[in-house]
């Protein structure tokens, strides 16, 4: 809201340094007067409250002694309040990212009612805003009854939709959606999707790259579902319900409240729980698992329009295990009850290390360490090594606050600037790029909280990259993680000889522990390795050069390719994930019937058909 108010000065300042032959008491001769009554004219249509607010605002910053209100200032008059619109609206803009409201459907299906919205927010979002904190306190109660109804209204229902995933990769026209707000409006829309005869799929937060979500039948957004229910009365087994659209943010902010934190979890934080509970997500660290494995039951809605609640104790131990990387088939997820654990910190240390250094002591250092993570970027001789270890010491005054997010903000500002732009016009830049961009990392230890250390890179909304990521049992010697590491150098240095540079970010790998779940790649005793590249924009050779390297790490036996990220241009690689899978592909399929919570395939979407369908053709 203050960087909106701003913005509004800004604005109005700059107008008013044109004369105008029209004098506007207090205001002055001026564009900016005349603009000031204009908006005057629009708000009190709206509110009367806060017509008076706009006028006595921006009288008060007008009259004040040293404000530069008026013609008379010069080019700086003009120069200044532009500038400093510029900065509040971008403020404003990435502040609306970094929150993340995803159903930008409800934005306005028309492209002018858009731009009228988005006008209309740059111009006075800070009454706007002013007013919805008024309603919310209890002012003009029958006008809040209104807009509910209308919200509600518009919510429910919306017909031929076109949805986008985050990445730009994966898109669908549905022909029903709703946004339910509460658990028995989930419950109707999945009634009413039935009654039309419609498959069913649920966007949680769209962050998948893969084509997980799209279904051109019935959409709904979970959004809106976001209740939060700890309880923390057995010390020793803290739990929580969750609803399915609750966002990382949300529920690390509400299990603080009370002490308590997620033992593992993804990088992001705007993802919601239904996603990372349904797509064997991961964080890092040897004892640490998927994110499905902390799911002690889930509520969910099943075709029939149901209610029911799938635990160990309702449908048993198999059933779960599918259920908890169930790709959104095992119904639609109302709530999900997790298990968490009280609070602790870790001690971070982030330090550069020779590549090959790495190599030789990786058993050594997995083996001393909670966690070990690495980051290669491409044409380095060095890694980025990160390890984390529970501590009770302190926090470090050096964690993530203002800094830290501001830091991560101008990085990833830079990443698209150079990784995207830059890379695209000169391709061959590429590698003094990444050496730079190695150069410039702090290297350094914290103590943090551990979701800090979680969730350690903000702001990556803005940087929509490429993703592509093969989990595999690590051997015990970690021949075959270092036989992963040789490839990718390999294949790297053979494509910057033919003059491409696809790899253009960087190559992550983590471990984690065992998991319960069927269809994850680390399913079963041992040690799992993640290998993950990421680029930016689409640079030439990046299909080829994703593929290359996803088939040469598939080939570890019963390596597979991380479910919502990039796999399926990768040719062949259904056969390769099937085969994989080998008795756990029957054995999630029986798991999915018994329960009988979708017994016509109501949930399933063309690229779940693709993978797991004994009828369809690899
Ligand atoms: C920048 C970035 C960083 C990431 N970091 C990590 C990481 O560290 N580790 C990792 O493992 N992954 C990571 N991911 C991947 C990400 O965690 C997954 O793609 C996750 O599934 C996305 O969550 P979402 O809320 O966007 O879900 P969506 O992509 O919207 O949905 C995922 C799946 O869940 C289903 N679903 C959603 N809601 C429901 C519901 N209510 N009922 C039934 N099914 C439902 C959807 O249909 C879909 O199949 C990252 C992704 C990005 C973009």
């Amino acid at each position: 809201m203050w960087t909106n108010a701003i913005a509004w000065l800004a604005l109005t300042t700059f107008l008013s340094q044109i004369p105008l032959p029209l004098n506007v008491p207090l205001l002055g001769a001026n564009v900016g007067a005349v603009f000031v009554l204009l908006s005057v004219a629009y708000w009190i249509f709206a509110d009367a409250l806060t017509t008076l607010l706009v006028a006595l605002v921006t009288t008060t910053w007008a009259v004040l002694p040293l404000s530069p209100w008026g013609p008379d200032h010069g080019v700086a008059g003009f120069v200044v309040p532009l500038v400093v619109f510029t900065a509040a609206g971008l403020t404003a803009r990435y502040a609306h990212v970094y929150h993340h409201e995803h159903a930008s459907f409800l934005n306005g299906a028309h492209p002018f009612d858009a731009a009228l919205d988005t006008t209309h927010a740059v111009v006075w979002g800070a009454f706007h805003f002013t007013l919805e904190g008024l309603l919310r306190e209890g002012y003009r109660r029958k006008l809040v009854a209104e807009l509910d109804e209308h919200e509600r209204r518009t919510l429910r229902t919306g017909e031929q939709v076109r949805w986008i995933n985050w990445a730009r990769l994966a898109s669908c026209r549905a022909r029903f959606v709703s946004t339910p707000q509460s658990i028995e409006d989930l419950v109707w829309a999945v009634r009413e999707a039935r009654s039309r005869g419609l498959h069913v799929r649920v966007v949680a937060s769209g962050f998948s790259w893969s084509s997980l979500v799209p279904s051109d039948d019935a959409l709904i957004f979970c959004e809106r579902l976001n209740r939060i229910t700890v309880d923390a009365s057995d010390g020793a087994h803290p739990t929580v319900w969750v609803e399915a659209g609750v966002t990382n943010r949300e529920l690390n902010r509400e299990l603080a409240r009370h002490g308590l934190c997620m033992p593992w979890n993804v990088v992001l934080e705007t993802v919601r729980v239904a996603g990372i509970a349904s797509t064997g997500t991961h964080g890092t660290g040897k004892l640490t698992s998927t994110v499905g494995d902390l799911v002690l039951a889930f509520e969910v809605v099943d075709a029939a329009g149901e209610l029911r609640v799938l635990s160990e104790e309702t449908v048993g131990a198999e059933i779960m295990n599918a259920a908890r990387l169930g790709l959104g088939l095992f119904g639609v997820i109302a709530r999900i009850k997790l298990r968490v654990v009280p609070m602790y910190r870790v001690r971070q240390t982030d330090q550069r290390i020779a590549a090959t250094e790495m190599l030789e002591r990786l058993p050594s250092l997995v083996e001393t360490h909670d966690s070990v993570e690495l980051y290669w970027f491409p044409f380095n001789r060095d890694v980025w090594m990160r390890t984390i270890d529970r501590t009770d010491a302190p926090r470090t005054s050096a964690s993530h606050g203002f800094w830290l997010r501001t830091l991560n903000f101008l990085q990833n500002a830079a990443a698209i600037v150079f990784f995207d732009f830059v890379t695209k016009l000169v391709p061959a830049i590429t590698p003094a790029l990444l050496r730079v961009g190695m150069f410039m990392l702090p290297f350094r230890t914290r103590v943090l909280d551990l979701p800090e250390s979680h969730h350690y890179h903000h702001w990556i909304e803005i940087m929509p990259a490429g993703c592509l990521e093969v989990g595999f049992k690590a051997d015990a010697d970690f021949a075959n993680v270092r036989r992963a590491w040789a490839t990718t150098e390999r294949v790297v240095d053979a494509y910057a000889k033919r003059g491409l540079y696809p790899l253009n970010i960087s190559l992550n790998v983590r471990f984690i522990g065992s998991s319960r779940t069927l269809l994850t790649p680390a399913y079963g005793a041992g040690m799992t390795c993640y290998v993950e590249i990421m680029w930016m924009g689409r640079p030439k050779g990046w299909a080829e050069l994703s593929s290359e390297l996803c088939r040469a790490w598939l080939e570890v036996p019963g390596a597979m390719p991380h479910w919502s990220k990039e796999f399926e241009h990768v040719p062949g690689v259904v056969p390769i994930i099937r085969a994989s899978l080998g008795d756990r592909h029957a054995r999630f399929l029986a798991a999915l019937a018994k329960p009988g919570v979708d017994p016509d395939r109501t949930f399933w979407n063309p690229l779940v058909h693709r993978l797991l369908d004994e009828t369809t053709p690899t």
